[in-house]
């Protein structure tokens, strides 16, 4: 029970540094019409969650809420050690709702799996829940209005380790401008979380000749949680 106190107080500072206000203030939901809910349930850390979800609401706090469809808010393990954070939404995560659930979603699937994790063992989200238009990247006003709900997620969940995916997503939660060739496979750190950036799936599909590049950044990954590749590991 202490050690509940303690992480919750310590997760609230951190969410009133992050803006998140009225987070101790008032648990009452907010109106939303589409409200994401992570996909697994722990007594602990879900609350925690939810109450960033309640904050959340029917988020109108950037442009990019008028042409979306769902809120893509996260999912996973809310106790995860591993945290993938990617740029933002596309069509169908947009249409469903949830992260990584197309092509690239399916690749990504395949990469957790052969660090010897199931994807529900992650939590996986983006740097902004709302899709922009034609898959263009974040702005900057958008990025720095979704900020305070990515490190709502990280204050619940608090991952040993994140991976970013694809420049945009280091490269805006790093606030660097490096090329991502030179950022990735380079551990660096957000809010003293250790941080890998690789390479996106999506990326992937295109050239897969990367993969190997991908591969070795999850290795190290793994090395840092203690994890063993699954047999056969990345195909
Ligand atoms: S991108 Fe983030 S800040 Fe902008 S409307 Fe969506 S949830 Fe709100």
């Amino acid at each position: 029970m202490r050690e509940l106190v303690t992480e919750l107080r310590a997760w609230l500072a951190w969410a009133q540094e992050s803006g998140l206000q009225n987070l101790a203030m008032d648990p009452r939901p907010s109106p939303s019409p589409n409200p994401p809910e992570p996909t697994k349930v722990s007594p602990r850390k879900l609350p925690l969650l939810q109450s960033v979800i309640d904050e959340l609401g029917d988020c109108t706090r950037c442009k990019l809420h008028r042409t979306r469809t769902n809120i893509v808010f996260g999912v996973g393990n809310p106790e995860a050690r591993l945290m993938f954070v990617g740029e933002g939404p596309g069509e169908d995560e947009d249409l469903q709702g949830l992260p990584f659930v197309g092509k690239a979603g399916q690749l990504l699937t395949k990469m957790i799996e052969a660090m010897g994790l199931r994807r529900e063992d992650v939590y996986i989200c983006n740097t902004v829940k709302c899709r922009p238009p034609n898959n263009r990247n974040p702005e900057p006003d958008e990025l720095n209005a979704c900020e305070p709900f990515l490190k709502g997620q990280l204050g619940a969940v608090k991952p040993e380790v994140i991976v970013t995916l694809g420049k945009f997503a280091a490269q805006s939660l790093l606030r660097d401008s490096t090329p991502i060739t030179r950022l990735r496979g380079q551990w660096r750190e957000y809010e003293g979380i250790p941080v890998m950036a690789t390479f996106h799936p999506a990326y992937l599909l295109r050239s897969p000749g990367e993969k190997g590049k991908v591969w070795e950044d999850l290795k190290q990954v793994m090395k840092k949680l203690g994890l063993q590749p699954a047999k056969g590991g990345a195909s």
